[in-house]
């Protein structure tokens, strides 16, 4: 699947390369193609042992890129073809030779004796080009076994390949069955089946990659594609977007190209309801807010904040940590992967995962993207104090999201509390109080939280506490050694008691610490109970 080229040589001297489309001659891109290694710049004739050679010599063949080589240029481009062809067809020799572009030739259209073309290809060899010499079949069950053979083998071949090629193998018999239309009879593409399928897009949504870089991502309804479940396709940039005239709501075909995340290749817009809304790719960055930028000669927007693809790493880590949501086989290595590929940006898209997103990438097999998925689906059900500790604010611990859990009982509850009341609460100062009341005044919380729900997050209410001291009412008095006077006051509080500053005869407890005052004695003379800090804390466990 590379961009089809001939090259001519002049009394073995390569003088003109162009493309070739449709099997017309097209641009002249000689300069371009001098720059690739695998095109010799002279054809060794010297080893064909022929002496009466032509003057001219015509060679077809692909321009390519390996798939490894494409890696690096995965976000700008769709496929290595279209990269093999955009470098080709460059201005500029400098940046056409910057490419590792390889050539497989295929054909030899002058005549240097060859009666078969099986010996086309050993005598391109003997030139100089490298070459796939296929296989000689003698008849078509051979035909299609190899086809078999070579579709089995297709994703481990360095480069992709969308079929084989059959050639009548006799020459003159080539020449004997004619042409139709514009292409010759005795030549024809045998394709592999397309993964491909039709499917509705539910949400678009945008990732941010380790380099910055803002990919669309088509959330989709799930759909089987050549075996596999997928849930989300690469709308690759905005200017795809344009292009495809994508819509939320479409109907779409999706395809799974070999070992690459699947894409939208085509919206069906008969299918369209009038419902469809557009999709407006965003100015800021959905994780960190920063304004993005795209330089003109670009098609990706990129969040120029350096940290914010590593800190957005960082929580996701946390959040699937073991204090955590606590998933099995969800560690910081794989969690990089799925945002490498596009796969996870938010805390929510982790839950949707599927099966099928998960078997093309490396380090995966069928039986690991079940293991993972379902590790993932088992911890949907968290205890809020977990919940809560899980969204990682401010100087919330372990304990403080115990403590708040007790209080407020649902998220809903602690999403719409005050700095004040949040004050109440044993381990909470105000510092604290602040964070927490921010962190929820963010949209972007509120909406972090929201898409959890969405994607069938379960909070478990915590067990009621035994409200222990209901009713009762406390004085404290002198200095504690091991709590604080407000923290004391809090933990009254949250077990149903209350705190009083001053006692009379409705006091039912006075703690006394360290050098108490006048309370000490008033409380004697009205016969208040008294009890120290030790047993003032047995109680109010
Ligand atoms: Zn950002």
């Amino acid at each position: 699947d590379g961009f089809g080229i001939s090259l001519i040589y002049q009394d073995g001297i390569f003088v003109t390369g162009s493309t070739r489309g449709n099997g017309r001659i097209g641009e002249d891109v000689t300069q371009n193609l001098k720059t690739i290694e695998s095109i010799p710049l002279r054809l060794r004739f010297d080893l064909l042992g022929r002496s009466n050679l032509p003057d001219s010599v015509e060679v077809r063949g692909e321009v390519f890129m390996e798939k490894k080589d494409f890696e690096k240029f995965k976000e700008k481009y769709a496929n290595p073809r279209n990269l093999a062809a955009g470098s080709i067809r460059q201005l500029d020799p400098k940046v056409a030779s910057a490419r590792p572009l390889k050539f497989l030739a295929y054909d030899l259209v002058t005549d240097l004796g060859q009666k078969k073309h099986s010996q086309k290809h050993q005598i391109l060899k003997e030139l100089g080009f490298k070459s796939e010499a296929g296989k000689v079949c003698s008849k078509l069950s051979e035909v299609v076994s190899y086809w078999r053979a070579i579709a089995k083998k297709r994703e481990t071949l360095p480069y992709q390949i969308d079929g084989v090629v059959i050639n009548v193998n006799d020459n003159a018999f080539f020449q004997r069955l004619g042409v139709a239309g514009k292409s010759p009879r005795g030549v024809r593409a045998f394709k592999f089946s397309p993964k491909q399928a039709t499917t509705k897009i539910q949400d678009v949504k945008v990732q941010v990659g380790r380099t910055g870089a803002v990919t669309p991502i088509a959330i989709l309804q799930p759909v089987e594609v050549g075996g596999v479940t997928i849930s989300r396709a690469t709308l690759h940039n905005e200017d795809e977007i344009k292009r495809l005239q994508v819509k939320i709501g479409d109907t779409v075909i999706v395809e799974r190209a070999g070992d690459v995340i699947p894409a939208v290749t085509k919206v069906l817009k008969e299918l369209r309801s009038g419902r469809e809304k557009e999709f407006k790719f965003p100015r800021t960055c959905p994780v960190c807010s920063t304004n993005l930028q795209k330089p003109k000669e670009e098609a990706v927007w990129r969040c120029p904040n350096l940290s914010c693809g590593a800190r957005k790493r960082e929580f996701l880590q946390y959040f699937a940590s073991k204090k955590a949501f606590d998933i099995d086989g969800l560690g910081p290595k794989i969690i990089d992967q799925l945002v490498d590929e596009n796969l996870i940006s938010q805390p929510a898209d982790i839950f949707e995962l599927k099966e099928g997103d998960l078997i093309p990438l490396e380090r995966f097999a069928e039986k690991s993207a079940k293991n993972l998925v379902e590790a993932i689906q088992k911890r949907k059900k968290i205890p809020l104090a977990r919940f809560i500790y899980t969204l990682g604010i401010r100087h919330v611990g372990e304990e403080t999201a115990i403590n708040l859990a007790q209080y407020f009982g649902s998220i809903n509850n602690l999403e719409k509390t005050t700095k004040e009341e949040l004050e109440v609460i044993p381990d909470v100062g105000g510092k604290v109080a602040q964070s927490i009341h921010q962190w929820f005044q963010s949209k972007r919380n509120q909406k972090l939280i929201e898409d959890l729900l969405k994607v069938g997050v379960k909070i478990l209410p915590p067990e009621k506490v035994a409200r222990t001291l209901a009713g009762k009412t406390f004085v404290l008095t002198g200095s504690l050694e091991s709590i604080t006077r407000s923290e004391a006051q809090k933990k009254i509080r949250l077990l149903g008691g209350h705190p009083s500053s001053s006692v009379s005869k409705e006091t039912d407890y006075l703690v006394a610490g360290s050098e108490p005052g006048s309370k000490l004695d008033k409380a004697k003379k009205l016969g208040v109970k008294i009890i120290n800090e030790k047993e003032f804390l047995g109680m109010a466990k």
